[in-house]
């Protein structure tokens, strides 16, 4: 029976950069959320502000084991997503996606609750075909330091869509591209924090490789806008659908702007490039633009405004 009208979401890796600014927005729009970490890469800092709201509530939970609970919607982001965090334990890594998956579907389909996928652009690797759009198949490394995430990603999305064919179960999947803000972790090895907290520690900004590697940054607000909008969307939507921002930036152009915002005395040094970097990524969003009528708004410059206060802040600490 259910007493109250409230929609109940369920948030996996609700305590992680992504999904505690995903609690936020939901909270905002009047939804019950249960959020579901292990804190394997999230922290309870992340969501204390939320600790005190009725409609909140917290379950130390790891995603491999089976959940059971009674939700309208799940978004699925449970999954360490730095190289640093998600090479820690790659077996760890990859029965996250995977196990991870087959239990909140499972779930779903009990329920018939609506269920997404945070998936990524990692499931190119390191793409041939530029911009990249969802018909392209990728060109991943199957068996690299990078393929416990990118595999497990793949394979998240291949069961998925087997749910959805198999048990009508209604779907979607977001691929995530690069994406920055507050509450990103700052050890996790990420460029954008990396390079900020290098900058206002006055420590040389250590740029992998030479610099001419490519991405696209989203700024977190804009990506939890249109993973929503894509949640909320018709039911023939199922995705697979980019979610990121177009405009691209070499590293060492990111590195350069870094810099002239944080001032200070940090050099730009340069160490040898992961194995499988991609050499560049940036998404095609027309699909997003036509089927979920987003875009992003926030600039880069403006994002790094925020997340550098947001670093400032923390670092002061
Ligand atoms: P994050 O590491 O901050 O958040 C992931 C959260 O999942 C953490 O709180 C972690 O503790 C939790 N988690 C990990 N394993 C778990 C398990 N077995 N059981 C329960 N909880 C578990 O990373 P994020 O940037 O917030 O990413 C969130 C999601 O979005 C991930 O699925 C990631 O793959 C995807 N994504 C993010 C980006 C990005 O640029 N941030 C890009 C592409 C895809
Ligand atoms: N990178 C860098 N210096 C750093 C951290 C990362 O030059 O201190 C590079 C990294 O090699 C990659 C890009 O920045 O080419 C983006 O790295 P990140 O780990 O943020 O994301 P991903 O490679 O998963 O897109």
């Amino acid at each position: 029976m259910r007493i109250s009208n409230r929609k109940r979401v369920l948030v996996t890796g609700g305590a992680g950069f992504l999904g505690s600014h995903l609690c936020d927005r939901l909270l905002k729009e009047g939804c019950d959320v249960l959020c579901v970490d292990n804190f394997y890469s999230g922290t309870k800092d992340n969501i204390l502000h939320l600790l005190a709201n009725p409609h909140f509530e917290m379950m130390r939970h790891d995603v491999t084991f089976p959940l059971y609970t009674e939700v309208d919607e799940i978004y699925n982001l449970a999954c360490p997503a730095s190289p640093i965090h998600y090479q820690w334990d790659p077996v760890q890594t990859t029965k996250t996606s995977v196990h991870g998956a087959i239990n909140m579907l499972g779930l779903a389909k009990r329920l018939r609750a609506k269920i997404l996928q945070a998936s990524t652009s990692e499931v190119y690797g390191d793409p041939e075909v530029h911009p990249q759009q969802e018909s392209y198949w990728g060109h991943v490394n199957p068996i690299g330091i990078r393929s416990c995430y990118d595999e497990g990603k793949r394979c998240a999305e291949t069961l998925f869509f087997d749910y959805h064919r198999q048990h009508k179960l209604e779907i979607k999947v977001i691929r995530i591209f690069n994406t920055y803000g507050p509450r990103m972790h700052p050890n996790d090895g990420r460029v954008v924090s990396n390079f900020i907290v290098q900058a206002l520690r006055g420590e040389n900004i250590t740029i992998y490789g030479d610099g001419k590697q490519t991405r696209s940054f989203c700024y977190v607000d804009d990506l939890i806008d249109g993973m929503v909008r894509l949640m909320n969307s018709s039911k023939e939507v199922t995705g697979p659908i980019n979610v990121g921002n177009p405009v691209e930036f070499t590293i060492r152009e990111l590195a350069e702007q870094v810099l002239s915002k944080v001032g200070g005395k940090s050099q730009l040094i340069f160490e040898p490039l992961p194995q499988d970097d991609p050499r560049q990524r940036q998404p095609d969003i027309s699909l997003a633009r036509s089927a979920l009528g987003w875009e992003p708004r926030v600039k880069l410059a403006d994002g790094l405004d925020q997340t550098i206060d947001y670093f400032r802040t923390l670092l002061a600490v």
